[in-house]
């Protein structure tokens, strides 16, 4: 070698040191099956169906606008969502996709030092948006039946802690929390701790004992309810989710949003999707009724499957989840492993349901061998 050292810092900018215990973000590969199989992503919870035609018309049309900035205040979709959930507009708060709404939840909450708590495994997103604005993630682990252990999660409550979340239902083992265990866990939280639900699955749960948060909300003014648009609504790609929370917090939330974030065909195609809320909700229950097919399923191949109220499932492979995640490659899905825990799997189109089932036939006969 001539003597350089490539790791030697350069004369560049000075980076925040929290970056260093920032994993480097790896997007999910886009499904590619051997020669000849077809090929589904069944990694990311997406919807798997097309725009409604009426909500892809009003995208077209915005579209026509977009040397304009949007309306930074986003009048049209909250109006439209305070009418359909039926609070006050001071309480809707717009942003970037549900993630974009909990890093504002975070910036008006935790600094340098200051904790959020969550149950882990639960959402990715989570431990980065901590540690982006230098607060401490600290992850309580799940119960053994992979839902949230709330007594745990309250003991992990100290005066530093700014923020719980709670995923409900949990990405990714699917396990909702019922009423009474979430209300008792709600009026145990001290007032001055923001607690969000995260209830992008929310249109799956089919529990009746699985309570709406809007509900929970509406008489806390600690608790927080965010939603999306990219999973049930199906517009994943258009960045727009939500969260409805009292005043003082959802005012913070629009003080901190990215300005112009929200493009205006991301709103206008809200509100259609809105009002195309039928249609929507009747493709819903098809993916739900898919959700059971596949459940059954593998519940008859001998697979232990968590009670999932969301659009994937969970299995628990502990260290054989890479080798079923590259099975499941080669018969053309691409699934979402957690390298030594496990494997979530999107609830798609019948015919990719179907090529992950005969993939996770082969896994049980070969591990059976
Ligand atoms: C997918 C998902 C979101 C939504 O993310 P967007 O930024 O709205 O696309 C939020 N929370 C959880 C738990 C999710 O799984």
């Amino acid at each position: 070698m001539s003597g350089t050292d490539d790791r030697r810092p350069g004369p560049g900018p000075r980076l925040r040191e929290t970056l260093r215990r920032l994993p480097v973000y790896v997007p999910g590969k886009p499904a590619r099956g051997a020669d000849g199989v077809p090929a589904f992503k069944l990694s990311s919870n997406e919807n798997p169906y097309p725009p409604l035609p009426g909500v892809l018309d009003v995208a077209v049309a915005a579209a026509v606008g977009f040397n304009r900035y949007p309306d930074m205040a986003c009048d049209g979709l909250v109006a439209e969502l305070a009418g359909r959930f039926d609070v006050p507009e001071s309480h809707v708060a717009v942003g970037t996709g549900s993630v974009g709404v909990a890093q504002s939840l975070i910036q008006i909450t935790a600094g340098p030092g200051d904790e959020v708590v969550f149950a882990w495994r639960s959402f990715e997103a989570y431990p980065y948006l901590a540690l982006m604005n230098g607060a401490v993630p600290v992850q309580v682990p799940l119960r053994e039946d992979e839902s949230h252990d709330l007594d745990a999660m309250l003991a992990a409550v100290t005066d530093r802690t700014r923020l719980v979340f709670v995923c409900n239902p949990n990405n990714p083992t699917g396990r909702a929390l019922r009423r009474g265990e979430l209300e008792r866990f709600l009026d145990a939280v001290p007032a001055d701790v923001l607690v969000v639900l995260d209830e992008a699955y929310r249109e799956f749960v089919r529990d009746p004992e699985v309570p709406d948060g809007i509900g929970l909300y509406r008489d806390r003014p600690n608790v927080c309810v965010l939603r999306t648009f990219s999973k049930a609504y199906g517009l994943a790609g258009l960045r727009v989710g939500f969260a409805l929370a009292h005043e003082p917090v959802a005012t913070a939330l629009r003080q901190t949003a990215v300005p112009f974030g929200v493009s205006q065909l991301a709103q206008d195609a809200a509100i259609a999707s809105l009002r195309a809320e039928e249609a929507l909700l009747v493709r819903v229950a098809a993916l739900v009724a898919e959700r059971e097919r596949v459940v059954a399923a593998l519940t008859a191949q001998g697979w232990t499957v968590p009670d999932t109220q969301a659009n994937f499932v969970w299995l628990r492979l502990g260290g054989r989840t890479t080798d079923f995640a590259e099975a499941c490659a080669e018969a053309g899905v691409t699934v979402r492993p957690f390298a030594g825990e496990g494997l979530r799997v999107s609830i798609g189109e019948t015919e990719a349901n179907d090529l992950f089932l005969r993939a996770a036939e082969r896994f049980r006969e070969e591990l059976a061998d």
